[in-house]
């Protein structure tokens, strides 16, 4: 057998049907769509591969838990189950769940962040980022440089640039709230973050008496690349590099979307009991009652399960594996693809694609429109469409919904890119007609030029 090729460590019980539609079809859809794919509908896309969030398959163990769902509004046993779980696994013992991961930055950053505070992270998520925005605070990326390379081959281009971390704390650690770390880093093509520089990142933020707070919505992606990359981890198992990684920080904010193999939910985790006490009254006044959350009592208890499955070390191989594989594919027929590839998603650099189509004309927009065009696949942009000015490469995301898609389905994206190359000249730009502010690429509408 190949390296890298593994039978799935699941097999398939229910389906559900999914069409291409023809290509004049495609093109009066997107056309219709404004050049923008968030909004199609779903049943107009073949291979959706917008994102991972929530669109993951649940298991036999999370659809049995629903049906033990304690619906009670307060002390509901599917809550007790989850705190348990989020408790084992981070070590928190303050456990609040809201109905998605950027519900608990609202809730969290309302409490600890004020007007002109400056919050570093190794990327800000586009929401995290918009959160902050909102408050007057200023979001501050401190990647490697390295990240900004899509040849170099470095295990972990998601760590954190510890000079520049500690030159901020020295200059302005008044302002500084608290430190972020997102694992993975989504944001910079789903790179993961080395123990060492976690590590080193708690140490510094700590040295000036500043909490660290992880984002965690991928920790067991970022765990199964410390496992597989970093000297002295592989005989341990994701549970234990994960609870090694928790124990290095102050709380968490998760989307349990991610790696919680959820289709909705999210958490603040925490060891501060009265900061605890302020973000449940907040919770409270927004998502609902601390032991629900803006959740139904039946998906807490599908979370408590997909939290652990997540942790899965045969579960990550074929996730990640899956994402590899791809990318090798990709990388195989000439597709510029960010390497090494992260834990959820290809990374396609649409600049290097389409080189005739200037930054200004969205060469990733119009890249995701191709895909569509051609093989009715659904992809994002993660460049100037998303970031504006902010941003730094023009990528194109392909997100990898867990445990929906076999080989057949991406051997049809790998395809659907080969005919891309073959007229790439013939893909136009794009140019933006509507859409303002840091999440406008919801919203947007192009038209082609
Ligand atoms: C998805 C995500 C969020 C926001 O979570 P939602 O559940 O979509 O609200 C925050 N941070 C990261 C890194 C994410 O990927």
């Amino acid at each position: 057998m190949d390296e890298g090729w593994w039978p799935k460590p699941y097999k398939i019980k229910v389906v559900e049907p999914i069409r291409l539609p023809s290509p004049a079809e495609r093109e009066r859809l997107l056309a219709e769509a404004g050049y923008n794919v968030f909004n199609l509908k779903s049943e107009d896309v073949y291979i959706d591969l917008l994102t991972d969030s929530g669109t993951g398959a649940m298991s036999q163990a999370q659809w049995a838990a629903l049906m033990e769902g304690d619906e009670a509004y307060a002390g509901s046993r599917s809550f007790a189950l989850f705190q348990e779980t989020v408790q084992e696994i981070t070590g928190y013992p303050y456990v609040l769940p809201t109905h998605q991961g950027r519900a608990a930055e609202h809730v969290f950053f309302a409490v600890t962040v004020k007007p002109g505070d400056i919050v570093p992270n190794n990327s800000h998520f586009d929401t995290t980022r918009a959160n902050l925005l909102a408050l007057g605070a200023n979001p501050l990326d401190l990647p490697v440089p390295e990240a900004f390379d899509p040849e170099l081959p470095h295990p972990f281009k998601g760590n954190m640039d510890l000079a520049a971390l500690k030159k901020l704390l020295r200059e302005a650690r008044e302002r500084v709230p608290f430190v972020m770390l997102t694992l993975t880093n989504n944001t910079l093509a789903g790179q993961p973050v080395s123990l060492a520089n976690i590590r080193a990142v708690s140490e510094t933020a700590h040295a000036h008496g500043v909490p660290l707070i992880l984002d965690a919505a991928r920790h067991a992606e970022n765990a199964f690349f410390i496992m597989e990359r970093e000297p002295g981890y592989a005989g341990k198992t994701p549970v234990e590099i994960a609870q090694e990684v928790f124990a290095l920080a102050d709380g968490c904010l998760m989307s349990a979307k991610k790696d919680g193999l959820g289709n909705i939910g999210g958490f603040i985790a925490l060891r501060d009991p009265e900061l605890y006490e302020k973000c449940a009254e907040k919770l409270i006044l927004w998502e609902g009652f601390p032991t629900y959350g803006g959740l139904a009592g039946r998906d807490l208890a599908a979370l408590a399960v997909g939290l652990k499955e997540a942790l899965d070390p045969l579960y990550l191989r074929d996730r990640v594996g899956q994402v590899r594989w791809l990318a090798e594919e990709l990388r195989g027929i000439g597709v510029p693809v960010y390497w090494p590839p992260g834990g959820h998603a290809v990374y396609v650099d649409a600049a290097r694609l389409l080189p005739h189509i200037p930054r200004d004309q969205f060469p990733g927009q119009a890249l995701v429109c191709a895909l569509y065009l051609e093989g009715g696949v659904r992809a994002v942009e993660v460049g100037s469409g998303m970031l504006g000015e902010a941003a730094r490469m023009e990528l194109v995301r392909l997100a990898l919904p867990r445990r929906v898609y076999t080989a057949e389905h991406l051997r049809h994206v790998v395809r659907t890119f080969a005919r891309i190359l073959e007229g790439r000249e013939r893909v136009r730009g794009l140019r933006l007609v509507a859409g303002t502010g840091p999440l406008r690429h919801f919203r947007a509408r192009f038209a082609p030029l």
